[in-house]
């Protein structure tokens, strides 16, 4: 798993090494395999460690880890991730030789276990669990028990003497395998057990007697019969070899898959198979099942977390069918295996330098260890969590950085209630709070409506009695999740803290009906549409809508709240701080106006990368005069319009300057087509049959002139038409009033003492005269402002590479140009030539069909539009080494790209103001050469 498994995880790459490794264990049967391709672990020692997740998968090489530090593991082995290749690429078949390698791992086992396989007097029963290098929470099928047929139940019976404990085993082995292996609905089960439970009396799964098992076991065979025309097969190493294939099998299924996509892990790193011996928490009251964090992996409090069962196996925790106590329980009645817990769980955290989610099983009050991983955590835990154990030494600051995800940062920002509007709403009910965060919306109950209701503008709150892994499309869309049963460990509690989606599961008066769609609570009945909110932090739900405000870090960049006010803050600023030492690009950002240009200060920006200028055209009482420049016919006119607009763009940019306090500001001359501030022909014309109606008048010819421009300035292509530096060709006067407004906003500053150097940025330049064009301009300009005001100021001139010939002609632009910035919104459409306001239709299949990994507009195509980022920069800083290299994409605050931009050289990456922090963290994480997700 990644060693930054935080819930915003999102990028996971992929090392090169892993690649080759998987490509190679993929090479067929024939050829020969010199390779390994099972590794046992048992009586202390183990083939595997830490270090090989590749290969064993986090599961497996968490065990591995485990024997080797002589901590009680229950022995068995583990069949790479190489292998799960292999099985597909054999089109679902395992060479004999890896089969033979398995069956000599199975003859050590039995040898470490002391029990042999289908022995009737003394029967090795194992599990065997799926495992890949990331863990996906419940997206593939354990089996336990493995090992169980009408003989050796029996010898299991004899040999513990207790007939209840064996045909519990039996019967949840024949329902897993019935389910994993054969593919028959866990329905068709379920109904037999419950119909046995019925008729006995029973009100739990415990209060079944041996007698009462029986009975179930002998329905349950009846059921594999009955839907797989075979009888159950008896013969364990069948079992064995239909549950390892079942494994590889569930890696290609649909809800794994999904899983894959949403979290960007590919599909060729495959899944490893563990092959363990059994332990039993389900033989008695002695014996307990369980789940842990050695920290809160919602809030991140330092306090140890989790759910056990007593007299219970395996899945029965986390699957919500009883309710599970809490771990501090455990200490009352169980307290030498609760002190041996703790005692291996603290040490296991200092090991792994992080918070540990376990699983263990106790066996007549004997405890082992049945898993152990980094822990999920949501955002707001990972930042607590990391400040904690660096102030606890456990970790440096260094290490402490490398434990958040960047896109976890991003969560923290996310709204909370207004407690005003909060309070006056009564609490309907209260559930776990298992994600924390504000979320309202309308009511849905299942994930496809939150789907189709979110496609339609709606913000929905997804509501289910519990998830399942099916579920997680909805859940990804969702403004949060609400379920009726489960613990802090249940499938949406995970999930959600994962994806950072606010959740409140096991809320256990809500009486849900998915059929009628509606639920009651607090003697209310709600329908679906109808709003609900809750806040995952509390648990409390309410009925109604709540409105959401800033998260107590926003408040306290706005400057509406003090910094020793919130704990939350320092912990933010604290971590970022650490970041600021270790990265080594330079922090942007993307702001057009002064007040956003002063909260990305706030979030630590310093300097700004682009401002559009165009965004200042929209303000009141500005769109007229834009429009009166467009609509002007002569030279003359044009003038006198931009004259009007001169003072406004001059106010505007000394506000930026100001809010930047002295930092580089970066202002792009216009950009877009100019048809995109005049209203749409389609509008004009309803507009010019009203007033047609009404006969002639001044408004009306107006409004035909109008028309006629807007006719005129029709483009079949705009993106590609006249826009960019192609306007300020045709149109001078429009740069010159541009230039004259930053140079004089920089004038007037420098003479109150605020020393700012304007850089002005010529866009879509492709050919080098175009720049030169535009460059004379602005010179002339800056010129004449310093000899009318009497100051000197330095201000620098250069241009966007955003089209592909100006990145391949990068030398000679360099020639006129002091600073780049790579503007890789449209280099990406342009190198795909795919059009950014139309690819939706597209990407999303292409990424189904995995024609492309991941939306090149997100994240940034480092094979092709990365090459053409390359290309600029090195031939660029060939003709100019101290040339200024920086991004002002969308790409700027992601962290994938991030880490390109740092390979490449790049001074600065430039990002919306609330991916500030996300970036400051990226680029110290590329600084450290530490790749997303690995
Ligand atoms: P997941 O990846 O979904 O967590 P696991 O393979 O960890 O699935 O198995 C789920 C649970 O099954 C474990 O937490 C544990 O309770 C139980 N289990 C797995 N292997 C064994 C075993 N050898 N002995 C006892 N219980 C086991
Ligand atoms: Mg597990
Ligand atoms: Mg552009």
């Amino acid at each position: 798993m990644a060693k930054t498994a935080t819930a915003g995880k999102k990028k996971a790459s992929v090392p090169k090494a892993l690649v080759k490794a998987v490509k190679a264990a993929a090479v067929p049967a024939k050829k020969g395999r010199a390779k390994k391709h099972v590794y046992f672990f048992g009586n202390g020692k183990a083939d595997g460690d830490r270090t090989m997740k590749d290969t064993l998968g986090g599961k497996g090489s968490g065990l591995a880890e485990m024997t080797n530090a002589g901590l009680p593991v229950p022995p068995g082995f583990t069949i790479s991730t190489g292998v799960c290749n292999i099985y597909y690429a054999e089109k679902g078949r395992i060479p004999a030789d890896i089969d033979r390698e398995i069956e000599d791992n199975l003859r050590k086992l039995e040898k470490a276990a002391g029990k042999t396989l289908g022995d009737v007097n003394n029967p090795l029963l194992v599990s065997v669990r799926s495992g890949a290098k990331f863990s996906m929470p419940g997206m593939m099928d354990t089996i336990l028990n493995l090992g169980l047929n009408d003989r050796t139940v029996e010898g299991l019976k004899a040999k513990t003497g207790n007939g209840r404990f064996a045909f519990d085993s039996y019967r949840r082995f024949l329902q897993m395998f019935g389910n994993v292996v054969l593919g028959i609905p866990k329905e068709k089960f379920e109904r037999e057990f419950e119909a046995v439970k019925h008729e006995r009396g029973a009100q739990s799964d415990t209060d079944l007697d041996e007698d009462g098992l029986r009975e179930v076991v002998r329905r349950y065979k009846e059921v594999v019969q009955r839907e797989s025309g075979k009888p159950f097969a008896q013969d364990p190493l069948q079992q064995l070899r239909g549950a390892r294939d079942a494994v590889f099998k569930s890696w290609m299924n649909q809800r794994a898959k999904e899983y894959r996509r949403i979290y960007d892990i590919p599909d060729h790193i495959g899944t490893a198979v563990n092959v363990q011996a059994m332990v039993f928490g389900n033989s008695g009251d002695r014996s307990a099942t369980g789940v842990g964090f050695t920290r809160n992996p919602a809030t991140g409090a330092h306090e140890f977390f989790g759910e056990f069962l007593v007299n219970a196996q395996g899945e029965d925790v986390v699957a919500g069918i009883r309710t599970p106590q809490p771990i501090s329980e455990l200490e009352k009645v169980m307290p030498h295996a609760y002190k041996e817990l703790r005692t291996i769980t603290t040490r296991l955290e200092k090991h792994y330098k992080d918070v540990q989610d376990f699983e263990f099983t106790i066996e007549d009050d004997q405890l082992y260890m049945l898993q152990t991983r980094n822990g999920k955590r949501t955002g707001y835990a990972a930042v607590v969590i990391a400040t904690d154990m660096a102030a606890e030494r456990i970790i440096t600051p260094r290490e402490a950085l490398l434990q958040v995800e960047p896109m976890a940062l991003s969560q923290l920002l996310a709204p909370v209630f207004d407690p005003n509007e909060w309070k006056k709403l009564p609490v309907a009910t209260r559930g776990l709070p298992a994600s924390p965060g504000a979320a309202s919306g309308q009511v849905v109950f299942s994930a496809d409506h939150a789907v189709e209701w979110t496609e339609q503008g709606r913000k929905v709150l997804l509501v289910r009695k519990e998830t399942v892994p099916d579920d997680i499309h909805g859940m990804e869309v969702a403004q949060g999740v609400l379920t009726a049963t489960g613990g802090m460990t249940s499938h949406a509690a995970v999930v959600g803290r994962q994806m950072g989606k606010p959740s409140v599961v096991g809320a256990g008066e809500l009486r849900i009906s998915e059929q009628a769609k509606q639920f009651t609570v607090d003697g209310q009945t709600i329908k679906e549409g109808d709003w609900v909110s809750f806040d995952g932090l509390t648990g409390e739900v309410k009925v109604g809508q709540v409105a959401t405000k800033p998260s107590e870090i926003l408040q306290v960049v706005a400057g509406k709240m003090q910094p020793q006010e919130s704990d939350i803050y320092q912990r933010f600023d604290k971590l970022l701080k650490w970041a600021d030492k270790e990265r080594t690009l330079g922090i942007r950002a993307n702001a057009d106006l002064p007040d956003q240009a002063a909260l990305a200060y706030a979030f630590g920006a310093r300097g700004i990368g682009l401002c559009r200028t165009e965004h200042m055209f929209f303000g009141e009482g500005r769109i007229e005069k834009v429009q009166r420049m467009i609509l002007a016919t002569n030279e003359a006119d044009r003038r006198a319009a931009l004259n009007e607009l001169l003072p406004l763009q001059r106010g505007d940019f000394y506000g930026v300057f100001k809010a930047m306090n002295g930092e580089p500001v970066t202002i792009r001359t216009i950009d877009p087509p100019l048809h995109e501030f005049l209203p749409k022909r389609e509008d004009l014309m309803v507009e010019i049959a009203r007033l047609e109606a009404k006969g002639e008048s001044r408004e009306l010819t107006d409004k035909r002139t109008l028309l006629h421009r807007v006719e005129d300035l029709h483009e079949f292509n705009p993106m590609l038409g006249h826009r960019g530096v192609r306007l300020g060709i045709t149109y001078p006067e429009i740069t010159e009033m541009q230039a004259r407004a930053i140079f004089e906003a920089a004038a007037q500053l420098n003479k109150e003492g605020l020393k700012v150097v304007p850089e002005v940025m010529i866009p879509l330049v492709g050919i080098v005269k175009e720049l030169r064009d535009q460059k004379e301009i602005v010179d002339r300009v800056a010129a004449d402002v310093m000899r009318e005001q009497g100051v000197r100021f330095k201000y620098l001139v250069g241009t966007m590479i955003e089209v592909p010939r100006g990145a391949v002609t990068a030398d000679e632009i360099a020639h006129e140009a002091q600073f780049f910035s790579f503007g890789t919104n449209d280099l990406t459409q342009l190198t795909f030539g795919f059009s950014r306001d139309d690819a939706g239709k597209f990407l999303g299949i292409y990424q189904g069909k995995k024609i492309l990994e991941r939306d090149p507009f997100a994240s940034i195509d480092t094979v092709g539009v990365g090459a053409l980022v390359r290309i600029a920069v090195q031939k660029g800083r060939g003709v100019k080494p101290e040339l200024k290299l920086g991004i002002c994409g969308e790409h700027g605050g992601d962290p994938a790209s991030i880490h390109f931009f740092n390979q490449v050289g790049l001074d600065y990456v430039s990002a919306s103001p609330y991916r500030i922090p996300v970036a400051r963290l990226a680029a110290a994480h590329a600084a450290m050469q530490v790749k997303v997700g690995d």
